[in-house]
């Protein structure tokens, strides 16, 4: 079928919004009419090569909401006109995805980066010509999109849509980080390195967490006044203070938990060096591969520990309706973040994401 969606045709190139043919559903797969796709900075690291992905031309977007339009023959999730939020892939039968840790599963690459359905075949086509799709099993940057009964969820009609789509990527994974994997109890004290999309949600969620210390630090002004407005109880411009010296003080002595959402060897140390002992730091922040970073290693043996985490060590079908649950009685503000765009104005809402100027943006289609 023809659909319109936004072509990459080379590394960094600019988004051209164009028709192709997307294949008809499989069995296992859900035609999903999309309403709305957040923009991620996984998309950005796809466009400019930083991930394992095919070469362009490809369709990126990952963090979408939308109705099904058609369902394969063996799909029984979902029907024609439900709601659904497309999330991550996973295969379903490694150890990971057999242990309850799905996004931590062991052929993520194959079901998510391989720009093509995990068998290879392509579902998008130009002419003659493939374009890579399928990522994180969507494509969404697109006014049709092709997921897999495995990676759409279900969700409530009374919200509108277009306030859902960055719940599968960027507010799962920071809001997981602190809720999952992190789990701070209440009275407990975290500090938030990089307060964008996904910093943001961890902060949100230690706010639902009842973390009694709070502490946001960015370069950005505007995004630590929004942290202050939605919960964080200190925070810190590390452009003009040392962000350990101060948690230190803030703290009486380090931050219990610590989370890193930059993607940078030098604030990863620094969200290490300000755990006090039995201190947990994650790491979302995402870094060309072979980054190397250099951490005291005397400080880790003395009871600290440092945790990669993905996806917000989510289950996406059980944690998305938990946080729409959580928005629905304004514990969870995640749409604050947001800034809507047209789809032909996705160029313009890249530049505004990548200068700061927008948190979130979300392209309407
Ligand atoms: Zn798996
Ligand atoms: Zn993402």
């Amino acid at each position: 079928m023809e659909i319109k969606a936004a072509v990459v045709h080379e590394k960094s190139g600019k988004f051209v919004i164009e028709q192709l043919e997307l294949s008809d559903p499989n069995d296992d797969e859900v035609l999903v009419r999309i309403a709305a796709a957040g923009i991620c900075h996984t998309d950005l690291a796809a466009r400019d090569m930083y991930l394992p992905i095919p070469p362009p031309p490809s369709v990126f977007g990952h963090e979408a909401a939308g109705v099904v339009e058609r369902v394969g023959a063996r799909v029984t999730k979902v029907k024609p006109g439900d709601h659904v939020v497309l999330a991550w892939d996973y295969c379903g039968t490694c150890s990971s995805c057999r242990s309850g840790r799905p996004l931590s599963c062991l052929d993520f690459f194959l079901h998510n980066f391989h720009g093509s359905r995990p068998d290879g075949t392509p579902t998008l086509h130009k002419g003659g010509e493939v374009i890579h799709g399928s990522f994180f099993y969507q494509s969404s940057f697109a006014d049709l999109a092709l997921a897999n009964e495995r990676n759409v969820i279900k969700v409530p009609e009374d919200i509108p849509l277009e306030i859902l789509a960055p719940l599968g990527c960027g507010v799962m994974t920071g809001a997981g980080a602190v809720m999952n994997s992190l789990h701070p109890r209440p009275g407990a004290s975290i500090a938030i390195f990089g307060v964008g999309n996904v910093g943001m949600s961890a902060v949100l969620a230690a706010v639902v967490c009842g973390c009694t210390t709070i502490i946001a630090v960015d370069v950005n002004p505007n995004r630590l006044k929004m942290a202050k407005e939605l919960g964080a109880t200190h925070t810190i411009n590390a452009a003009e203070t040392d962000p350990v010296q101060a948690i230190l003080d803030i703290t009486g002595g380090g931050a219990q938990f610590s989370l890193e959402c930059v993607g940078n060897p030098k604030i990863f140390r620094q969200a290490v060096d300000v755990l006090p002992r039995l201190g947990v730091c994650g790491l979302t922040g995402v870094v060309p591969p072979g980054t190397e970073v250099s951490l005291n290693m005397d400080l880790i043996m003395n009871a600290r520990a440092v945790m990669g985490i993905l996806g917000g060590d989510a289950i996406p079908e059980l944690f998305i309706p938990k946080l729409i649950d959580l928005h629905r009685q304004g514990r969870f503000p995640f749409d604050r973040m947001i800034a809507f765009y047209p789809f032909d104005e996705i160029n313009k809402a890249v530049k505004d994401m990548e200068q700061g100027r927008v948190m979130k943006p979300v392209l309407r289609l």
